[in-house]
């Protein structure tokens, strides 16, 4: 019988949920077998490192990398599967964008070991000892990987050939991701988003849009919202306006803005920034006639104080990947 092409399946900076995704398969799981030999994935085999080394370069017939770029086994392991892959797939957004482990962007190294090794309540660390990479016990050297300054997206640290977004992917585009290369279709450029949309989801979401205005955010435990009118326009800050298609917009059709998982638009460099622009134009500060600047300007923030978590929300997936990339240090 001819050898099956392998498939791996890596997490670094992750929670899970990407695995969680591909168990969602269900009996696909057996299509899945059938056609790969699912031969590397820490959280459910036992494959070790040194045996993809072994391995021939460019043995393995697809990698779906998840989880962000946070410490230097995840760099590590990102260009060996690099290496061993024929296609190194950035799957979900940890991968593509950073997404939530890449919110710690908005804190330095530093700032992060005080918090969790000095600060933290729970923890009796009279020395103030911190992790370093290399440690002399008595039986010799230990070593640990180096946490990285900033987390970085896959795409950040090596050449990635397609990028699956969504936190987690949704399984039915998974799957036809996985149809499509068993059927040995023809599959996009290099480099393409696959698994989404090219639009927003907006244009998929069947609430009822008519002119956006906005005269106060809501959070959403403040209001109830009416089930068939738009949530943006009803105050809540549903992302959908900046934020690919693909999902199928379960979300806002349960009631739940968007909150930006599937990543910017096609062509969109900077989720948080389309967001940002898109309620410039759209918040509702009255009849500005007669009014001065700083008028204007104390009505816009008025509005926008509504808001909670800047940062957390316009930059909630995307952080490690967009234009500022985490905290600017002047
Ligand atoms: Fe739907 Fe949200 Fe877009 Fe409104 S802003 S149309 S609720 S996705
Ligand atoms: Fe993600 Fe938005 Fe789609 Fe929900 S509606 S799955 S948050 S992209």
């Amino acid at each position: 019988m001819p050898e099956k092409p392998k498939l791996a399946i890596y997490w670094a900076a992750s929670c899970g949920g990407c695995e969680i995704a591909v168990v969602n398969l269900h009996e696909k799981l057996l299509d899945v077998d059938a056609a790969f030999e699912f031969m590397f994935c820490p959280c459910l085999l036992d494959t070790k490192k040194k045996d993809i080394e072994a391995l021939p370069d460019k043995s393995i017939a697809i990698t779906l990398f998840n989880g962000a770029i946070r410490t230097g086994e995840n760099e590590e392991m990102a260009q060996i599967l690099r290496k061993k892959s024929q296609l190194l797939i950035a799957f979900g957004s940890c991968a593509c964008e950073g997404c939530i482990p890449g919110l710690a962007n908005l804190h330095s190294k530093k700032d992060i070991f005080k918090a969790v090794y000095l600060d933290n309540p729970t923890i009796d660390n009279p020395d103030g000892t911190v992790p370093s990479i290399s440690n002399e016990v008595p039986e010799g050297t230990l070593t640990i990987p180096a946490f990285h300054e900033k987390v970085k997206t896959l795409g950040q640290v090596t050449e990635v050939d397609y990028f699956i977004p969504g936190c987690p992917p949704e399984s039915h585009q998974i799957w036809n991701i996985v149809a499509a290369v068993v059927s040995g279709a023809q599959l996009p450029p290099l480099g393409s988003v696959i698994g989404g949309g090219c639009i927003s989801v907006c244009d998929e979401c069947e609430r009822v849009k008519a002119d956006k205005k906005i005269e106060r955010f809501y959070r959403n435990f403040e209001i109830t919202p009416e089930p068939e009118k738009c949530l943006l326009e009803q105050g809540l800050l549903c992302m959908g306006i900046a934020t690919r298609d693909g999902c199928g917009a379960p979300c806002p059709q349960a009631n739940m803005p968007c909150t930006g998982c599937y990543g910017p638009p096609e062509g969109v460099t900077d989720q948080g920034a389309r967001m940002i622009a898109a309620l410039g134009s759209i918040l509702d500060i009255g009849d500005s006639k007669g009014k001065s600047e700083e008028e204007i300007a104390a009505r816009v923030e008025a509005l926008l104080d509504r808001i909670p978590d800047y940062a957390g929300t316009f930059y909630k997936y995307s952080l490690p990947g967009s234009i500022i990339g985490g905290k600017v240090d002047k």
